[in-house]
């Protein structure tokens, strides 16, 4: 390898004048206009060319110490930003901690060599990594790599070394400031953070930070007496304000939110907290250190508990320790909205309880980004109370955003964008209009029939697991319910949800409902699903465990209960519920002798009966293929849960991305062992209906009701769009090309859909 300018010979030292030019021409660069990225990205590309290099990459210290790829001429552009070295990790990061170039003629082969297959780098054999210091700091590493395997010469180094010192130049003096180089240089660039919906919709709006915790600075008290004072009154203060501020009227709707922050409001009257800070004031702290220690030692034993309930009830304790130390420093402890908050604020936070999201002015609020959240995390839960668009796991974003950045939140994709670009923006403002366009095209067409173009009615129901999902019912014109998820009311309780409660939720539903059927899904718990008040062995493989039906049947009091109260529930009217995870046609029989013990018990009450009562099975494990007659003949109806029924198909664990798309259901497996369902119900005239993630997607959802399927349950969102579907489907065409596609040695089943759907101007 050779530089341009050393036509002579490689061993030549550097021609002074020759080195300025080249130094000249990159402070040129840094002097043009333009953001830090797209200097960057010049610069990489003018040191490959001097360098006659085919890769050259620029990392940046993140403050962690990582190193991150800020720009490259040569490898992969998709891993900019995202390929992250931890502190020392590769050959890069071994010339960070030794801040000495490492030279290395096949770095593939050197044992620190560490290989990113998003970067495609594989193809490069010589590296020369030289770290870009500014007074002995470190803020990144400058590399170049080629294809053939050789060492750079000495003078390469000592080129690239002086290079190296102008783009530190450059970062300290632009956009950059101090060591942790890349988090300064990325607050000014645009940034894509890819999380995790955990609500619905896109904001487009400017950030506000979530207010960071007050620091406690004073911890012993001067008059203990007169600190008990002010802990009480704090107190109190703190429990009226939660107290008016559940009232509010956008929260006043039932709805497995109100759940939450009930929980939460009676947790700011629990006993033992209090008695616990008031111990800790009697010892001699100020109020502000004793809520800070109380939390620290709630802490630490909750996160000895590893599961997400316990997380979850540490942010409630985080959030009413925070808001009681903003009462005690005189803060305003009712809403958030100074005028200093934008108009369309975009929130952003690590983490958040649910309570704190109330705190602001829903009239500005238009979006929530939370580091750490999950889509059952409570604040998850009242962000879609509130139809707020809300992002999870976004992981780096308080690091990079500053107060005022444009953000978009996108919780469709889960995607996070700061400082979108001008082009960004539009198209996102296309697509908020195309949703408010396509939206009214969908409640256009809430009462129209799903019906085939060749007369083919296909019911519609939705998914839901909350109170607060039954209004999606009569907005979405769905023909029903048809999986209500019975564990998430028991996931979110922090008691076992006792036999009242469980009738308030089921006639509730029943209720909002309104005379449409619904179908409850017996306790699928146990495996992953795990209730913190339940104890439950650890299990090798918990997918495959003791779960669901399995569980429910060893522990017959569990199960009874809620049978019990499905039937006090259902009195006078229709009571169809379904069992989860039947893996041999006889647990039905051992299901319908618990039913009729508790109708015998209800009836020598004198209580009333629901009118009817249909038991189900799901069709979740594939031994049932294998005994589909003995099944129908036990059960009312059968409902086909593809997401499990593909997981256990396949035998790829649908929660372990590595393999959780592995393997395309919308193929000839699985669609075999569908057609054989449907034919077995047909023949013994037992109602079918499917309602895994199949039928939310509008092709998956066209080869089912090709397959034969003519009801499917889904989420309320999906609805429109496979309604639209089915409007323009023919469905005989459909069926045809299964059986055509079902007879060929390899088909491509998905390409072949997506052909005959643009063919036949199907809409999906
Ligand atoms: C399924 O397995 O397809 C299903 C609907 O149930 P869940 O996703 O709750 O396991
Ligand atoms: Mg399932």
């Amino acid at each position: 390898m050779q530089s341009r300018r050393n036509e002579e010979s490689e061993f030549a030292p550097p021609s002074e004048p020759t080195l300025r030019i080249i130094m000249r021409r990159l402070r040129d660069i840094m002097a043009e206009p333009g953001d830090g990225q797209s200097r960057l990205d010049k610069i990489v590309r003018h040191v490959a060319g001097v360098m006659v290099a085919e890769v050259c990459s620029i990392y940046l210290k993140r403050q962690d110490g990582s190193l991150e790829l800020f720009a490259t001429e040569g490898l992969n552009q998709d891993a900019v930003h995202k390929t992250r070295l931890k502190r020392g990790e590769g050959l890069v990061g071994r010339c960070a901690e030794m801040k000495e170039p490492v030279n290395e003629a096949d770095a593939p082969s050197h044992p620190a060599f560490s290989y990113r297959p998003e970067t495609g780098e594989e193809l490069y054999h010589s590296l020369l990594a030289v770290p870009i210091l500014r007074s002995g700091e470190l803020l990144g590493v400058l590399v170049i790599q080629n294809r053939t395997s050789r060492e750079y010469s000495d003078e390469d180094v000592e080129v690239l070394q002086a290079m190296a010192m102008i783009v530190a130049e450059h970062l300290i003096s632009g956009a950059v400031a101090g060591s942790s180089a890349a988090i300064e240089l990325s607050k000014t660039l645009s940034h894509v953070i890819v999380g995790e919906p955990i609500s619905e919709g896109i904001a487009l709006g400017h950030a506000h930070l979530h207010e960071p915790r007050i620091v406690v600075t004073k911890l012993m008290a001067d008059d203990p007496v007169a600190e008990m004072h002010r802990l009480t009154t704090a107190l109190l203060g703190l429990r009226t304000s939660l107290d008016e501020m559940l009232r509010q009227e956008q929260l006043s709707g039932v709805g497995e939110h109100r759940e939450v922050l009930e929980a939460f409001r009676m947790f700011a009257h629990d006993k033992g907290w209090e008695r616990r800070l008031r111990e800790a004031v009697e010892s001699g702290l100020t109020a502000e250190a004793a809520i800070e220690r109380v939390q620290n030692s709630t802490r630490a034993r909750m996160l000895r508990q590893n599961d997400s309930y316990w997380r979850e009830r540490q942010r409630d304790l985080d959030d009413l320790s925070d808001r009681l130390q903003r009462i005690l420093a005189g803060q305003n402890s009712g809403l958030l909205g100074h005028a200093e908050m934008p108009h369309d604020m975009i929130l952003i936070a690590r983490n958040m309880g649910p309570a704190e999201l109330l705190d602001y002015d829903r009239t500005r609020l238009r979006g929530v980004i939370v580091e750490d959240g999950s889509g059952t995390s409570h604040v998850a839960i009242v962000a879609k109370a509130l139809g707020i668009a809300a992002v999870g796991q976004a992981t780096g974003t308080v690091e990079r955003v500053s107060a005022g950045d444009a953000v978009i939140v996108d919780a469709e994709s889960g995607e996070v964008h700061l400082r979108p670009s001008a082009e960004v923006i539009n198209a996102y403002s296309d697509k908020v209009r195309f949703r408010a366009r396509r939206r009214q095209r969908y409640d256009a067409l809430r009462d129209t029939p799903a019906v085939t173009k060749d007369g083919q009615k296909v019911s519609l129901h939705i998914n839901a697991g909350l109170v607060v999902d039954m209004p999606h019912l009569h907005e979405a014109g769905a023909d029903g319910v048809g999986l209500f998820r019975t564990e998430l009311q028991f996931m979110l309780s922090h008691t076992f949800p006792r036999l009242t409660r469980q009738v308030q939720t089921y006639r509730q539903v029943l209720a909002e409902a309104d005379g449409k059927p619904v179908v409850f899904r017996a306790l699928d718990i146990g495996g992953d699903k795990v209730l913190p008040y339940l104890k439950q062995p650890q299990e090798e493989n918990p997918a495959l465990g003791w779960r669901a039906i399995r569980m429910s049947l060893d522990r017959p009091a569990l199960f009874r209960t809620q049978i019990r109260a499905f039937l006090i529930a259902a009195a006078g009217r229709d009571l169809r519920f379904m069992v989860p995870m039947v893996t041999v046609a006889a647990e039905m029989d051992a299901v319908r002798r618990l039913v009729d013990k508790e109708m015998e018990i209800l009836d020598s009450r004198r209580l009333e009966l629901p009118r009817s009562i249909a038991i189900g099975a799901m069709f979740e494990v594939p031994s049932l293929l294998f005994e589909l007659d003995s099944l129908m003949r036990r059960v009312d109806f059968l409902s086909v849960g593809s997401n499990d029924l593909s997981q256990f198909l396949f035998a790829a664990d649908r929660t372990n991305p590595l393999v959780s798309k592995r393997f395309d259901p919308l193929s000839a497996p699985m669609l075999r062992a569908l057609r054989s369902i449907v034919k077995a119900a047909e023949r013994r005239r037992v109602p079918l209906t499917l309602c895994g993630e199949l039928a939310g997607n509008p092709l998956t959802a066209m080869a089912l009701i090709g397959i034969g399927f003519r009801s499917i349950s889904m989420a309320p969102a999906s609805i429109g769009p496979v309604k639209s579907m089915i409007l323009s489907l023919d469905a005989g065409r459909v069926t045809a090309l299964i059986e055509y596609l079902l007879k060929k040695p390899n088909p491509s089943i998905r390409a072949e859909f997506e052909r005959f759907a643009e063919a036949d101007s199907i809409e999906i």
